[in-house]
């Protein structure tokens, strides 16, 4: 559909503000009902310069697949294995697809990619998608949500039944009725492309520390790398020469993938737990990152915010057009997705935590929790299962 929002009707049955890859999600399971949906994003052109590499669960990449978006994806790489180890500590643990008699415990994607397929989609979809929009009123009420949209010089005013906030958590920080919390890690995550001397295997690292935690993924013929430092050792991370940057990973990762031989250019994000008390508030729901940000670790974010996308369509779908964003139709939803998403968000902060604890009986701790992990296939095949399909679902 044309991108000028002065072609929008004056009324939606769902407006949705932010179209990453969460929010398009939604917008495109909600086709087919005859609603009258609308995408709101902020940006005027597609994040194709966005150095994330996203880990997504099988349980996503069937999701996609669903939606038809999978195979415009480019270089999606298979993760086969999952190895996961702590520094100076002995045990390990191998999660492997087998387990879950599956095709690949999930894929590598660029996170540039997935946007451009879910934005191209929705662009060829009966869906009101206008981007470089911005909101300078948004106003739930009794019977609907008021929204002021501005595009350029052209300003129009919409109401919607159901108002769904996907922007990532960083747009519409003011929402009525919505309490957040937050926890700062003290941390950033420093992403780049490497390469060892060995071809990668679609294994996936993840290595713990006390400076924190790393994860190496296959991405193409080679990795991207997640690690993360101490936010006041940032700056001198980005500022490392590759010689040194690669000494320095090869000390801190071992040997397991081989001899780092390059690095690609580098880029940094700040860590943060941010959790709402409710995802839901007058006529309004938030779902992905605007719901819970996480620890990108355990490479859980995106796919448990597609998971509230699927959750949110099938309620919508559940219910009457006049039903969309009432109490009863909210509280479903939250209802829904509690469990998944606090103990989604537990796991990966009590990971964070078990293996920030310092000293050696920690460390024994944990190691031996790694080695009986590795050894008792049930509790492996429920730990697979929880990172592949998420929980209560
Ligand atoms: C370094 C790093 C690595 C990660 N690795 C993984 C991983 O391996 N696996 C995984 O599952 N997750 C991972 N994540 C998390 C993942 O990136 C997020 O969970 C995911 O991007 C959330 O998608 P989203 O659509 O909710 O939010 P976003 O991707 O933030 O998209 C929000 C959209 O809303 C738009 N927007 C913002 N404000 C407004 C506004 N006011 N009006 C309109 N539009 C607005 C933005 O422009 C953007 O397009 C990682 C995160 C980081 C930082």
């Amino acid at each position: 559909m044309a991108n000028r929002i002065a072609s929008l009707p004056e009324h939606l049955d769902v407006a949705i503000v932010g179209g990453g890859p969460v929010g398009a999600a939604l917008a495109l399971s909600l086709q087919g009902q005859g609603l009258i949906v609308g995408v709101f994003e902020a940006r005027a052109s597609l994040p194709s310069q966005d150095p994330r590499a996203l880990a997504l669960s099988w349980g996503s990449v069937q999701t996609l697949q669903g939606l038809d978006v999978w195979h415009p994806i480019p270089q999606a790489t298979a993760i086969e294995t999952v190895h996961v180890s702590q520094r100076q500590g002995f045990g390990h643990a191998t999660l492997s697809h087998t387990e879950l008699d599956v095709p690949a415990l999930g894929y590598v994607v660029n996170y540039g990619d997935l946007a451009g397929a879910l934005n191209a989609a929705l662009a060829a979809a009966p869906i009101h998608f206008h981007t470089g929009v911005q909101l300078d009123m948004v106003k739930p009420l009794a019977g609907y949500v008021a929204l002021r949209l501005n595009q350029g010089h052209v300003q129009k005013l919409v109401t919607a039944s159901l108002l769904v906030v996907a922007d990532g958590g960083k747009g519409l920080t003011e929402l009525p009725g919505i309490e957040r919390r937050h926890q700062d890690y003290g941390q950033h995550a420093v992403v780049c492309d490497v390469r060892t001397d060995q071809p990668q295997q679609h294994i996936a690292y993840e290595r713990f520390s006390d400076d924190g935690p790393m994860a190496l993924l296959p991405r193409g013929e080679g990795y991207a790398l997640v690690w993360t430092c101490r936010s006041e050792a940032v700056e001198a991370c980005l500022a490392l020469s590759d010689t040194a940057f690669l000494t320095q990973l090869q000390a801190r990762f071992g040997n397991r993938a081989g001899q780092f031989v390059s690095v690609g250019a580098r880029a940094a994000f700040p860590l943060a737990l941010r959790r709402l008390v409710s995802p839901i508030s007058v006529r309004t729901v938030l779902i992905g990152n605007a719901a819970q940000v996480l620890h990108p670790v355990a490479g859980q974010g995106f796919n448990l915010g597609l998971r509230d996308a699927m959750a949110l369509a099938k309620v919508v779908k559940e219910s009457k057009r006049d039903e969309l964003g009432s109490r009863n139709m909210l509280n479903r939803y939250a209802k829904r997705r509690a469990l998944d998403a606090t103990s989604t968000t537990a796991f990966t902060d009590g990971l964070i935590k078990l293996f920030a604890m310092p000293g050696s009986a920690a460390s024994t701790a944990r190691g031996s929790g790694l080695a009986l992990l590795d050894m008792v296939p049930a509790a492996r095949k429920r730990l697979t299962q929880h990172m592949v399909f998420g929980a209560g679902i």
